[in-house]
């Protein structure tokens, strides 16, 4: 059990907390205002752990290669054919190395689970494994090894464009979906009765799934599980939006809306380019926008509306996706920062109900982040996982900050590690800002990614 000074509820911040662990992992019991009994662990500032719900774990290794002028004019499409390059280089081995890696800084940097967005399939021929499944349990391995909760969201990937066939650098990537619905059933049967972990799809995005397709997948997964999460890469590009005007007389928004029913078991990836009308039936579906600032902005996608997208109240939740920056806090400080730096306006995501930028954006991405992974994460109360982050009380940034002061300076205006343990699952993963496969991770990293960027 761990008792804290102050913690962060759904209901709103509480003193003295105690909170009490099952053996499973879950949170069995909070209590506020209570004193602390002798056996409890004491901490200081108790947070829900973060979602990342969009993570493609092998871009990590290619985090900061991309960042070099090409000839001619560097754009999202020079970015991915650098990307499809370095795709074509990993194996199983590698990706379980880099996953693991990239899971421990992010359990260190206070996220607690991970939407795996996982489409490197097959071998770099395009011949798929001799378990068709080896690179999805890779994955599953690595977030095992490091404690992290996963989302695995296996994605269905068919075409190059709309109307267009794959390109040489999609081959490890595609399915025929009778194909693709034998993965789904074989992750499904692998992660039967484990409580960190859930099966999503993910349809990739609408320019390589054809129609029908997607339709079938949809309708297919809903007998498998009612309730599953589906993510979708919706509007990252202008360059897709007018393909997929061009092709079909609509834009992505509508289209998505034309062919399927997106509700709350949709998360939108990259919600980017919206227009009034798609904007307004999309946060009404009760869909997540599944946002990622960081890779966004590195990736020269565009800025979110974030206030329309709000004042309609619509769902959002936060990823790392190419994983140039993890830090949760760093996350949401771009997205806000893009806003305030495009409508020349200062706390963009606050309300006159909820006036603390910084502290709505956590709870937002908290709340949406939970829906969007199909897990019960990112709250403090019975019956949630146990996934919290425990925050230095001591540590200059953070006194003297009471309420949601505390969580706007931490949004903000942070400093270096702030973030002191974090647990996943009922389980201690990092202390002190450190993994327990720290040093481990790191080697095997080292090892596995040598001679990568020769
Ligand atoms: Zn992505």
């Amino acid at each position: 059990m761990i008792h804290a000074i102050r913690a962060l509820l759904p209901e709103g911040w509480a003193t003295d907390v105690l909170v009490q662990i099952d053996a499973r992992g879950d949170i069995a019991n909070v209590q506020a205002g209570v004193p602390a009994p002798p056996e409890a662990e004491r901490a200081g500032i108790l947070l829900p752990g973060v979602p990342d719900i969009h993570s493609h774990a092998f871009q990590r290794a290619m985090a900061g290669l991309a960042e070099r002028l090409p000839s001619g004019e560097a754009s999202f499409w020079t970015w991915r054919a650098v990307m499809y390059a370095f795709a074509g280089t990993m194996t199983p081995e590698m990706v379980r190395a880099v996953a693991t890696q990239l899971y421990v800084e992010m359990l260190e940097a206070g996220y607690t689970t991970v939407g795996e967005f996982h489409y490197l399939h097959h071998r770099a021929d395009g011949r798929p494994h001799d378990d068709p499944a080896e690179m999805a349990l890779a994955h599953l391995e690595a977030a095992r090894a490091a404690g992290i909760g996963m989302t695995m969201l296996p994605t269905l990937y068919q075409t190059g464009g709309f109307d267009q066939p794959a390109e040489p650098g999609q081959i490890r990537f595609l399915h025929e979906l009778d194909g693709y619905l034998r993965l789904v059933e074989r992750l499904r049967a692998e992660m039967e009765g484990r409580p960190d972990e859930r099966l999503g799809i993910a349809p990739h995005s609408l320019r390589a799934v054809p129609p029908k397709v997607l339709q079938e997948a949809v309708r297919a997964w809903r007998d498998i599980d009612p309730d599953g999460p589906v993510h979708i890469h919706l509007a990252e590009q202008v360059r897709e939006v007018r393909e997929c005007l061009e092709a079909t007389g609509r834009r992505p928004g509508e289209r998505l809306l034309d062919l399927v029913e997106p509700d709350a078991r949709w998360t939108l990836i990259h919600a980017t380019h919206l227009e009034d009308a798609e904007l307004a039936a999309l946060a009404a579906s009760g869909a997540v926008a599944g946002l990622c600032p960081s890779t966004e902005g590195n990736l020269g996608d565009g800025l979110f509306r974030l206030a329309d997208w709000l004042e309609q109240g619509g769902a959002l939740a936060i990823g790392t996706d190419s994983h140039v920056v993890i830090d949760p806090f760093e996350e949401l400080r771009w997205l806000e920062h893009g806003q305030r730096t495009r409508t020349l306006r200062r706390t963009v995501a606050a309300s006159l109900a909820e006036p603390h930028s910084g502290a709505r954006l956590l709870r937002a991405v908290l709340e949406g982040g939970r829906q969007a992974m199909g897990r019960p994460i990112g709250r403090i109360e019975a019956g949630a996982r146990a996934d919290l982050v425990v925050l230095d009380e001591r540590h200059p940034r953070l006194v003297e900050r009471p309420g949601d002061l505390l969580l706007d300076s931490l949004v903000l205006a942070p400093g270096r590690g702030m973030v002191r343990h974090v647990m996943a699952g009922g389980t201690w993963q990092v202390r002190d800002g450190r993994h327990r496969l720290h040093e481990e991770a790191a080697a095997a990293y080292r090892q596995a990614v040598a001679g990568l960027a020769a």
